[in-house]
């Protein structure tokens, strides 16, 4: 059977918690069911009609029309033959599929663009990473340039027949999500701007056919378009942590805390499967709180941000000197890692002594957030991830000397699998969450 690796963000985002009673018509009972469905087949995997409306609750005759639905809309598919207790007959599984339903997530970082498109099996159809200069582009240009990125993506995406439901884009610093507003990023420079705003003109001027019209498409008659994707806005850690989140919560875990790893370092927690975004959005910015001497001015104008000791910045700048090719801008920061992996295992001085220093900087931030979250896992993301045990072990052994609880709290700490995806990968599950708020809407454009 397939492992079933696809979204569960609704938990984590608490969007399903009580509020005010709703009246509901038919439509939007319709949609609430068709919703319990998805999601029961997404947290708990398939299972045959009989058991969805056991697990549900609802009618099993309801249940054969909703399943009929989301069969004809492309978002389930019938699997192997499940026999309904000792004696009952074989019926076939239902379980998600959406092998055409797509989520992109658009990172914008210091030294490259970065994008990632998913579908709802959870599969990557779609990845892209160029080296871009955003501090020095003016914010309109990068976010043009984004904007052809994801245009791109959803030709290519069209092209083979699918469909994307939300983009998500992902920048680092502290964003405004309600107004799509980037509201400080020191290290790309960026205060007060309205990015989602500006994606969606250059999405318009790249798309103009997706974006003129002013209704979906009638069934059949025009296939080529489809209904304007809605478009968010998160901030890297966060989308980072989502994305980390989805494997480590089939294992049981619940508190988590991504650590990026890029010029400047940010966290995302997720404490008793919910993401911390604060009262702001500000939560997980430990990048210029003054950890570790320094003696390099901060971009945010400070001196002895921790950033500046662990950032990759710092990385380059304690592993090579500046003419070395692994400081130049152009090359995807992935090659230029590679590099310095490569020496490490090279057992080359410089390198390691590099190493341990990011090691014994990361203490210190890693065991103030061990101490006040008491997370189950730590991540670290980005360049950290590049050395695996190597520096997870020192950095194990840094945190474990400082945090006061035994044994570190019960904390692993292990290197992000995602590499400089991760933030791209949560913001195409954080767009896919659409589909499960509302199956109708993603079914549009099938003729459902
Ligand atoms: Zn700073």
């Amino acid at each position: 059977m397939r492992v079933n690796r696809s979204a569960r963000v609704a938990d984590v985002q608490g969007l399903a918690i009580a509020g005010p009673v709703v009246r509901r018509d038919r439509l939007s009972a319709r949609r609430a069911n068709l919703g319990a469905v998805l999601r029961l087949l997404r947290d708990e995997g398939p299972r045959a009609r009989t058991r969805i409306a056991d697990d549900t609750g609802l009618p099993r005759t309801t249940v054969v029309h909703l399943v009929a639905e989301l069969l004809d809309g492309g978002l389930v598919a019938e699997g192997e033959p499940e026999r309904d207790g000792a004696l009952g007959r074989p019926a076939l599984t239902v379980g998600i599929d959406g092998a055409d339903v797509h989520g992109i997530g658009v990172e914008v970082n210091v030294d490259y663009l970065g994008l990632l498109a998913l579908n709802l099996r959870g599969e990557v159809a779609l990845e892209r990473r160029t080296p871009f200069d955003v501090p020095r582009a003016d914010p309109k240009a990068t976010l043009d340039e984004t904007a052809r990125l994801v245009a791109a993506a959803l030709r290519a995406v069209r092209a083979r027949g699918g469909r994307t439901v939300g983009v998500t884009l992902a920048t680092p610093g502290a964003v405004d999500v309600a107004a799509g507003v980037v509201g400080y990023a020191a290290n790309i420079g960026w205060r007060g701007v309205r990015a989602l705003a500006r994606l969606r003109e250059g999405l318009a001027g790249e798309l103009p056919e997706l974006f003129l019209q002013d209704r979906p498409p009638e069934p059949g008659m025009y296939p080529e378009l489809y209904p304007e994707p809605d478009l968010y806005l998160e901030n890297d850690a966060k989308l980072g942590a989502l994305a980390e989140y989805v494997p480590a919560s089939a294992r049981g875990v619940r508190d988590l805390v991504y650590v990026t790893g890029q010029t400047g370092v940010g966290v995302g927690i997720i404490a008793g499967g919910r993401l911390v975004r604060g009262a702001a959005g500000h939560a997980g910015e430990i990048g210029h709180l003054p950890l570790v001497p320094s003696d390099q001015r901060c971009c945010c104008g400070r001196r002895d941000c921790w950033e500046t000791t662990v950032g990759r910045g710092a990385l380059l700048r304690y592993a090579a000197d500046p003419a070395d090719a692994v400081h130049d801008p152009s090359v995807d920061p992935a090659y230029r890692l590679a590099e310095l992996r490569r020496r490490a295992r090279a057992a080359d001085a410089r390198t390691l002594d590099a190493l341990d220093r990011i090691a014994a900087n990361l203490g210190p931030g890693l065991a103030l957030l061990a101490d006040v979250l008491n997370p189950r896992l730590m991540v670290l993301g980005g360049h950290f991830a590049y050395f695996g045990r190597y520096l997870t072990d020192k950095v194990a052994a840094a945190v474990g000397e400082r945090v006061i609880a035994p044994r570190g709290g019960g904390c692993e700490i292990v290197p992000s699998g995602l590499g400089f995806a991760a933030a791209a990968r949560g913001g195409a599950l954080l767009a896919l969450d659409a589909v499960y708020r509302d199956p109708i809407r993603a079914m549009a454009g099938r003729g459902v």
